[in-house]
């Protein structure tokens, strides 16, 4: 029984599922995806995904479920990133022919949007990226690391910040240092592609349209628009909201809920014994916010933005054209008060500022969406408590599944998917990380230069 059809449920239950195991996937929605899902709009009817969802090269395992779930193809690929200043002056960041961890000096020697003192200061703390064991950072924060290799206030605003916060949904004075060194070390330095952005070309819910046949030829089943009532060792109580409760026995329970539900449904003395289950009851979230915007003529002209110091971070353009934009601020506490009138204001002021020809443009609708519980906090307090996926002295059998756990990764679909295939992996008789697809190999020269797989 996998307990919520999430990234993390969806990918325990395909690999269980194709290694013959009759699986049971229970989803309290009607639809499959958890936070990186479409809903439709009822104001206009169209589709939209509750936030822009990218994913890199380097997210090797999720890849690897969209190819089990054959959509690997409905993600588009870019080899650069769009980087905007007030005033609309745009700099590229884009790899070059030259080998990792050298790959993006070219164009960083030419960005305008910091000087050149900045631009030795960035060079000499991306080696000691490169050199340090992030495992010894899990305690302290990034902005600790930044401020011990002499990274200027100026700096950080303009480049650390909006990458840290994006990946991480927190901003480097909160981000555990280890989360952040990890995106740098696997994202930028790794390998030429690791930081090539993927984005699914069609609905976020569409990518997982063929995971019930995948359960079904294994004899399982998926159950949407079906609650989690109680879980126990052998037993899952779920209701569909029509008629009584029903108790389904089983061999093996993985519970992929969000962490501030597992307290709700684990049986109680499951959770007096393991330790696990009110570690995820500690868990603290970090917000974000997305908003759909649609003009009467185009705005943003190229396929993304990163909005150099801006309240919006990342802008997406959603048509050919750019006149249906995404915009994502991450990190988003001080925006989840403000009303859609206020937070369309905020964000129209932005594009303005930074695409000064959207000044003219007539803005015909607004759709802010507020995920107030978007990510765990990756903060150092929260990476020390974050659970594994199996009890480590059998507290007790059930197997935690979900991008809180300990996945050495942020909160991502990849973080996810690896704890399903973890959780998978365990059910399969094999140790946890014996499903999970294996890392990219640092380039022969990030090597040379310190960096370990
Ligand atoms: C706004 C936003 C933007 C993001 N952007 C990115 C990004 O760009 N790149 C990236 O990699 N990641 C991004 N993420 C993070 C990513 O979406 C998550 O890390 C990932 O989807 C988590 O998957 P999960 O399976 O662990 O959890 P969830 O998606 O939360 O899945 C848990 C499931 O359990 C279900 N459930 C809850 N209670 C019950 C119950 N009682 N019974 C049955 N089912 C239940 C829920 O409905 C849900 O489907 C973003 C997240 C948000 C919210």
């Amino acid at each position: 029984m996998i307990a919520g059809g999430g990234i993390a449920g969806i990918a325990a239950g395909i690999r269980l599922a194709q290694a013959g195991a009759k699986v049971v996937v229970v989803e309290t929605r009607k639809k499959l995806g958890g936070r990186a899902t479409s809903f439709v709009d009822v104001r206009t009817g169209q589709t939209l995904d509750n936030c822009q969802h990218v994913a890199l090269r380097c997210c090797t395992n999720y890849l690897d479920l969209l190819e089990r779930l054959g959509v690997i193809d409905e993600i588009e690929w870019h080899d650069r990133q769009f980087w905007i200043e007030r005033g609309g002056r745009t700099s590229v960041v884009k790899r070059s022919f030259l080998p990792a961890p050298t790959h993006f000096s070219p164009s960083v020697a030419m960005l305008s949007f910091l000087s050149l003192n900045e631009k030795r200061l960035l060079a000499q703390c991306m080696l000691a990226i490169m050199r340090v064991d992030r495992s010894q950072w899990v305690t302290r924060t990034f902005g600790e690391f930044l401020s011990q290799h002499g990274q200027t206030d100026r700096l950080i605003r303009r480049f650390w910040e909006p990458v840290i916060v994006s990946a991480c949904n927190l901003g480097v004075a909160r981000a555990a240092a280890s989360s952040a060194l990890q995106v740098f070390q696997e994202g930028f330095c790794a390998a030429r592609t690791s930081a090539d952005i993927g984005i699914a070309r069609v609905p976020l819910v569409m990518l997982y349209d063929s995971a019930e046949a995948v359960l079904a030829r294994a004899g399982g089943e998926l159950r949407l628009g079906t609650s989690v009532r109680s879980i126990g060792e052998r037993k899952v109580t779920v209701s569909s909201g029509v008629g009584p409760d029903e108790s389904l026995l089983c061999d093996r329970v993985i519970c992929a809920l969000p962490p501030e539900r597992v307290g709700d449904v684990m049986d109680p003395q499951i959770v007096a014994r393991d330790p696990r289950m009110g570690a995820m009851a500690r868990i603290t979230h970090s917000p974000i916010l997305g908003v759909h915007l649609r003009f009467d003529r185009p705005v943003l002209l190229t396929p993304h933005a990163v909005l150099v110091e801006g309240s919006v971070q990342w802008l997406f353009r959603k048509d050919d054209e750019g006149t249906s934009i995404h915009a994502v601020i991450s990190g988003a506490d001080e925006w989840m008060p403000l009303s859609e009138a206020e937070i369309t204001q905020r964000v129209l002021a932005d594009l303005h500022a930074y695409l000064p020809g959207s000044a003219g443009a007539t803005l015909l609708s607004s759709r802010p969406v507020k995920e107030k519980r978007a990510t765990f906090a990756c903060t150092p307090e929260v990476e020390q408590i974050r659970p594994p996926v199996a009890a480590p002295r059998g507290e007790s059998e059930i197997l935690l599944a979900g991008d809180a756990v300990q996945t050495g990764w942020p909160a991502t679909m990849e973080g996810a998917t690896r704890s399903g295939y973890m959780a998978a992996a365990v059910v399969l008789g094999k140790e946890p990380r014996g499903l999970l697809v294996p890392d990219v190999a640092p380039a022969p020269l990030a090597r040379a230069f310190g960096l370990r797989g």
